[in-house]
């Protein structure tokens, strides 16, 4: 699915933003709009808790004007997918937006709930030219509770949790990279026995469900 005229997937297989969009005519079965992929199945709805990370490199050749868009990872319902460049305005979209914010002079997060922005946390890496920063953010999904959990796993913190998620249709993970000038962002996925599952991220993930 992955949209190789906005993205592509190098040899450690990361998703890496294209600094030109590549003019190849989009295949059939790609994305087209988004910026990036999706997962090859939803979650599922089943009883139990879905998690998976994320591990992004972000540099910046120079300072970004208001409110780029440099990475995004979340969720939508297979009609959302391929949009527009971003699910960050789809009505039945959650995820986690980075991008670059004038206010805090900074590179933010915000965690939009469908459509709205409904937190908005400053401070990743500064809004300069040479800043650089890997950010690593965990997602959990409550099928449940109707819940979704966002994570700063490098701050080891909860950022947010969102409920009355509607799962009234599957949910597929997305997974965007935007690019800032000449400097492409990248991304990888980390699942399975690859995430790191501390007693006191567990204890985090509980809380944050209660
Ligand atoms: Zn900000």
């Amino acid at each position: 699915m992955v949209n190789l005229n906005r993205t592509q997937v190098n040899a450690e297989g990361d998703l890496v933003s294209n600094i030109w969009p590549n003019a190849t005519p989009a295949e059939e079965d790609r994305l087209k709009n988004f910026w990036g992929t999706c997962s090859s199945v939803p979650l599922a709805r089943a009883g139990c808790l879905q998690y998976f990370e994320t591990e992004a490199r972000v540099g910046l050749e120079k300072p970004l004007n208001e409110n780029v868009l440099l990475l995004e990872v979340g969720v939508c319902p297979k009609e959302e997918r391929d949009i527009k460049h971003s699910i960050g305005g789809r009505p039945h979209a959650y995820c986690l937006d980075v991008n670059s914010c004038t206010t805090h002079e900074g590179i933010c997060r915000a965690i939009r709930k469908e459509g709205k922005r409904v937190l908005h946390l400053p401070d990743t890496i500064p809004n300069t030219a040479g800043a650089s920063g890997t950010l690593h953010y965990g997602i959990v999904y409550d099928d449940a509770r109707k819940k979704i959990v966002f994570i700063d796993v490098k701050e080891n913190k909860v950022m947010s949790t969102v409920d009355k998620v509607d799962s009234s249709q599957p949910l597929w993970p997305m997974f965007g990279v935007y690019s800032s000038g000449k400097s492409p962002v990248s991304m990888k996925l980390v699942v399975g026995s690859d995430i790191n599952m501390t007693e006191e991220k567990k204890a985090m993930i509980v809380k944050a469900l209660a």
